[in-house]
């Protein structure tokens, strides 16, 4: 008799760590909240508790500012540590990150609902590489010599310095919680920053163990402080906190517009990754063998939560049908299970709301005369579980086109002329990534270069990497993240101009 497929066991550490009640990482110690209070993280697969952690408030934000401002100011982080001893613990934390890359991605996968094959060789390989490229860029931050244009040049030098721009507030998303933590962590570090970061409330438990590991490496106290909690709260006090010299945030357009407004009391800098409607265009001259499965996996990769998600599918008129079974056909193989099944290809949205929140799109599609070719439900009545969906017969005014879902659904709609086709990709709120599928690369190219968006992938979708910049046009958000261009986010330029005379 052939034996059922069983879960992992899972890592002792993990079911430990889970077990204990979790606490804010504050100077260097393991903390309760101000309040005492906790609160609860769900197992998405059941909807059951996972975990319980300490919930970070205001008074508990303003306790870690305090440590983050002491660090920068006077503590050995910005006083006696050089950038090579700086990039050796962010390396060293990349280290110590691999030798614990199972309990990671076990944490990651029970708490966020993704497949933890997918964990394993996504996010967590990339939080390591991620930290590996900035520990290199601690040591390459530097200014310029400037010859001035108005004045004799013999009669002043002039240069300019590169200086960590202070206490960074961090505030990041559910989606992919080690790796964003990872993409803020690594540039701040690498400039000599100190950081408080406030994780989802759905999703802290691997930014916690990371505090855990940032500790082991050495770090000295206060550089980085973690105060999980809730956004209203937690995450509001940090973008108001008049102490904070930037904020760097990842989530909706929605808050990204308070936590600008947040931000205003004390000008604090800003930075903001936030939500996305990713035209994906196929023209019929495309490898449809490449370019069918990368829209699929466009769309489904992470469920559907990925910022860039490749959402609003256009493909040109003759391989529309051809384009649309074969999507549809992967949507309907795609196998949605917990995320610890080894056969899950799809694991449950990340929370009951966002179930809610994109079985509402579902519904709203129909009513406004969308065709489902599959999907277009919830799966069972246990978990937050939604099925692969793809809607035909839309147009370019309905809800499900305009808005981001956040969840795995994708609109496929024809196109006759691909000169058509820029303004209506470009016909969004949203700029954050496209893609375009062709054999002609002059046609690729040249639609390229109209798409307003900050990541136009060619033939590929969804290929990150450290060294490649990332973020938004329009209201897709401010700054890039990664490559050098983040460094500019936690620098300041300061200009020295001396008399030589
Ligand atoms: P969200 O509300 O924007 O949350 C992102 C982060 O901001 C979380 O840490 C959140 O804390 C915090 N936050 C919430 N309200 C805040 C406030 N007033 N001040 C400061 N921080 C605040 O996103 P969500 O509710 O998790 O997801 C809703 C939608 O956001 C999604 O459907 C999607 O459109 C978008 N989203 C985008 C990304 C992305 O990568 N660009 C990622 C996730 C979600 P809490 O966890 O306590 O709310
Ligand atoms: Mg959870």
């Amino acid at each position: 008799m052939a034996t059922a497929v069983t879960a992992p066991p899972m890592d002792p550490k993990v079911s430990e760590f889970v077990a204990t009640k979790q606490k804010l990482l504050i100077n260097g110690k393991w903390v309760d909240a101000a309040s005492g209070k906790t609160f609860p993280t769900y197992n998405p697969a059941t909807g059951e508790v996972l975990a319980n952690v300490a919930e970070g408030d205001r008074e508990d934000i303003d306790r870690a500012v305090k440590a983050a401002r002491a660090a920068f100011e006077t503590g050995p982080w910005s006083q006696k540590l050089s950038p090579a001893q700086r990039a050796k613990l962010i390396w060293k934390l990349a280290d110590l990150i691999e030798q614990h890359q199972e309990e990671f991605a076990q944490l990651e996968s029970l708490d966020n609902g993704k497949p933890l094959k997918i964990s394993r060789i996504a996010d967590v390989p990339l939080t390591i590489e991620n930290f590996r490229y900035f520990a290199g860029w601690a040591t390459k931050i530097e200014g310029n010599t400037i010859p001035l244009t108005l004045a004799n040049s013999s009669k002043f030098l002039a240069y300019t310095l590169r200086e960590p721009v202070g206490v960074v507030g961090q505030i990041i998303p559910w989606n992919f919680p080690l790796l964003m933590a990872a993409w803020k962590l690594g540039p701040a570090l690498a400039a000599g920053c100190t950081i408080v970061l406030k994780p989802a409330e759905q999703t802290p438990l691997s930014a916690l163990r990371l505090g855990e590991l940032i500790q082991e490496a050495g770090f000295p106290d206060g550089v980085v402080n973690i105060v999980p909690g809730y956004g209203e709260t937690a995450g509001a006090a940090l973008a108001a906190h008049p102490d904070v010299d930037k904020i760097a945030f990842t989530g909706s357009t929605e808050v990204g517009k308070l936590i600008l407004q947040a931000a205003a009391g004390n000008l604090k800098k800003v930075s903001l990754e936030l939500g996305g409607k990713s035209p994906n265009i196929i023209l019929d001259d495309a490898d449809l063998n490449a370019a069918v499965p990368g829209a699929a996996s466009a769309i489904f990769f992470n469920h559907g939560q990925c910022c860039c998600a490749g959402s609003r599918l256009f493909v040109e008129e003759k391989v529309f049908d051809k384009v649309v079974e074969g999507v549809a056909q992967i949507a309907e193989n795609i196998k949605v299970k917990p995320g610890f099944d080894p056969d899950c290809e799809m694991g449950p949205l990340v929370s009951e709301e966002q179930l809610n929140r994109v079985c509402g799109y579902l519904e709203s599609g129909v009513r406004e005369g969308a065709k489902t070719v599959a999907g277009g439900k919830r799966l069972g009545d246990r978990g937050y579980f939604v099925k692969p969906t793809v809607l035909v017969n839309t147009n370019d005014k309905m809800k499900v086109v305009k808005e981001e879902i956040f969840g795995p659904v994708v609109t496929a709609t024809p196109f006759r002329d691909p000169k058509e086709i820029e303004a209506r990709a470009n016909d969004t709120i949203y700029g954050l990534a496209a893609g375009v599928w062709s054999r002609d690369i002059k046609k690729a190219h040249t639609i390229a270069a109209k798409l307003r968006a900050g990541t136009v992938w060619i033939n590929c979708y969804n290929v990150f990497d450290p060294a490649l910049p990332f973020g938004g046009y329009k209201q897709s958000g401010w700054g890039r993240e990664m490559g050098h261009e983040v460094l500019e986010h936690y620098t300041e330029v300061k200009s020295v101009c001396a008399s030589l005379t």
